[in-house]
């Protein structure tokens, strides 16, 4: 099959095109004939040889996201067939583990402490084709296409778990949200406003808050050009924001905490910037604010994520599509921020 390779950590130059083995099942495992992969900004962290809990052995094949079409089905299967539309899930569990507490039995699969990571730990979806075990596949919605569902899935997943999941947000309630021109927050533009919140989008440009404003944002603050807590504290009435859903880290997240209201709820999925700010504990408790967070999405959430882009009541933002053997450029201009939404590669049928 094609693949695109690494076999050394380094810049989107050790991305290469290579012609390499399929993937052989075994039992309970299936085959699928990838269409589309998304590209993430874990995969930019693998390649660069970043994630600090897991090995990485080469030839490696890069990749988190993707959606195909069953090609072959091992001994034992019985949930999927040959021509089933599917997508493979990125936090790869066994249903159960000998862990007390089993969290991926109780339903959080993704912070199970017996992992393996689609694209870290196995290969991933930069190919023509992926292995996955039964119990890490999901059928796809059949109104959902191979590109929408590649091209969002995993940030619709993620900004759900933190928007509804973590953060609870609801009705009437105001929510910010940082970074409105990446995938994630793109997605939780869209569910806060779904939810019946007032949403206030944060960006470092002009052009992506234009964008975050056609998605459903209300109120829109450039952290480049304003304080963003004054700013947040000025639409507010100086109460603050409920929620926060945050991606930047740095100053972004420091100043997001500071304008959290009283019962505020911070979620974050990560940050571009630096991950270690200062908190006064007592501000936080005085406030009785929470600091929470998601490592991707479990299952359900990833379903719940698929149903919603199917019945069109999130849209996916795709950014730019590139061919498979452009992968390279792609993650180039993921690493750039100079887009807005969603990334994604096109595997030739
Ligand atoms: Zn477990």
């Amino acid at each position: 099959m094609k693949a695109i390779v690494i076999n050394e950590f380094g810049g989107p130059e050790v991305l290469h095109q290579r012609e390499v083995a399929t993937p052989k099942i075994g039992p309970g495992e299936v085959l699928i004939r990838l269409l589309a992969a998304g590209v993430n900004r874990y995969d930019v962290t693998t390649r660069r040889g970043e994630i600090p809990y897991a090995a990485v052995s080469f030839p490696h094949v890069l990749g988190v996201e993707g959606a195909g079409i069953v090609a072959e089905v091992g001994s034992d299967v019985t949930a999927f067939q040959i021509g089933d539309r599917v997508v493979p899930v990125l936090t790869i569990s066994r249903g159960v583990c000998r862990h007390n507490p089993c969290y991926c039995q109780l339903g959080w699969d993704n912070i199970c402490r017996h992992f393996d990571k689609l694209g870290l730990t196995k290969w991933g979806t930069y190919a023509e084709y992926v292995k996955a075990s039964e119990h890490n596949l999901i059928h796809l919605p059949d109104s959902l296409s191979f590109t929408d569902a590649a091209t969002s899935m995993v940030a619709t997943a993620t900004a759900w778990e933190l928007t509804i999941s973590r953060a609870q947000l609801r009705q009437g309630e105001t929510a910010l949200v940082n970074a409105v021109g990446g995938a994630v927050g793109s997605a939780a533009v869209q569910i806060a406003r779904c939810a019946g919140a007032r949403v206030i989008a944060s960006a470092g440009s002009d052009n992506k808050l234009e964008l975050a404003r056609q998605l459903g944002a209300d109120e829109l603050i450039n952290y480049k050009r304003q304080d963003l807590k004054t700013e947040v504290l000025n639409l507010t009435e100086g109460r603050g924001v409920d929620v926060v859903i945050e991606t930047v880290g740095g100053q972004v997240l420091q100043q997001s905490i500071e304008a959290l209201a009283h019962n505020g709820r911070l979620a974050t999925a990560g940050s571009v910037g630096s991950s270690k700010v200062e908190i006064d504990i007592f501000r936080l408790l005085r406030k009785q604010a929470w600091i929470t967070g998601t490592h991707f999405a479990p299952k359900a959430t990833i379903r719940t994520a698929l149903d919603l882009l199917a019945e069109k009541r999130l849209r996916p933002v795709l950014a730019r599509s590139f061919p498979l053997v452009e992968a390279g450029e792609a993650q180039a201009l993921l690493e750039s921020r100079e887009f807005f939404g969603n990334i994604l590669l096109e595997i030739d049928p």
